[in-house]
């Protein structure tokens, strides 16, 4: 099952940068026999609340603690935070599983440990003021939303970034801001921020992003092209402090095109 998502996945990012009439084909047929497989009856069973409330906890042991989360808060935010509400339906009933989802325009919601990574990473109290870059679903801004005071999230492609917000609203979190636009800008209007999380891979960590990190904040971010590594950045009496986390793999981190003149 692993197999096929993470295959789907891949071809569903390489369509978004080279064309390719066989790979379309294979994207249809992979997701419909994706579909068909996984739909009934197993996912209607697996499909209730309390069945997603039980495969909510399973997850928290099984991926979580036992490869190391233990920060009580972000354990507390994954088991409350309903990841099935983030899901796109027709994947719904695998929202507990331990791979990243589709969630349309080729963009996907990471995996559960790495969620729960770099929020445990940003070192929470429950008083910060965070950014996101990458709102995707807008489910790490809602597991930012029960973990610190205010959120700041920005998505580049507008459909995800007004569902996002749409959702998020829906669910009360009213801590949690989101934009459309370019999150390597950041959002230097309601800069500093003690935290800044970046869901999507540069090349290079973003100027604009390590300018609007307060003193003593973090900066969780992955970074390359095929290869990337997960990075922890700390600003500490003004000068940056650089740590690698685990090798990881994110979409790209996308760039607005300058209105032509
Ligand atoms: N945090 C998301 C995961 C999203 S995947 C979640 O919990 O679901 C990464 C997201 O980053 C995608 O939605 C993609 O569209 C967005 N993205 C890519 N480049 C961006 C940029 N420059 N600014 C803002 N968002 C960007």
């Amino acid at each position: 099952m692993q197999i096929l998502i993470i295959g789907y996945i891949l071809l569903v990012r390489s369509q978004s940068t080279r064309g390719g009439v066989m790979q379309k084909y294979l994207k249809y047929i992979l997701g419909l026999i994706m579909v068909l497989c996984f739909t009934p009856p197993a996912a209607r069973a697996a499909s209730s609340e309390t069945a997603f409330d039980q495969q909510r906890r399973q997850m928290i042991e099984s991926q979580l603690q036992a490869r190391g989360i233990k920060d009580r808060r972000v354990l507390e935010a994954v088991a409350k935070v309903k990841r099935h509400l983030f899901v796109p339906a027709s994947y719904r009933h695998l929202s507990y599983g331990d791979f990243p989802l589709p969630i349309g325009e080729g963009q996907t919601i990471s995996q559960p440990y790495i969620v729960a990574l770099m929020s445990e990473l940003l070192a929470l109290t429950g008083q910060e003021r965070i950014l996101e870059i990458g709102t995707g679903s807008g489910y790490q801004a809602a597991i930012l939303g029960e973990l610190a005071k205010e959120v700041y999230t920005i998505e580049i492609i507008d459909f995800l970034a007004r569902q996002a917000e749409g959702l998020l609203k829906t669910l009360g979190y009213k801590n949690v801001k989101v934009k459309a636009g370019d999150g390597f800008l950041g959002w230097p209007e309601v800069a500093p921020f003690d935290g800044i999380i970046v869901t999507a891979a540069p090349e290079e960590i973003p100027a604009p992003l390590l300018a609007q990190l307060a003193e003593g904040g973090r900066l969780v971010i992955p970074v390359g092209g095929f290869w990337q590594e997960l990075k922890l950045v700390q600003k500490v009496q003004g000068k940056i402090k650089e740590s690698s986390i685990a090798p990881v793999r994110f979409v790209p981190l996308l760039r607005k095109k300058a209105p032509q003149p």
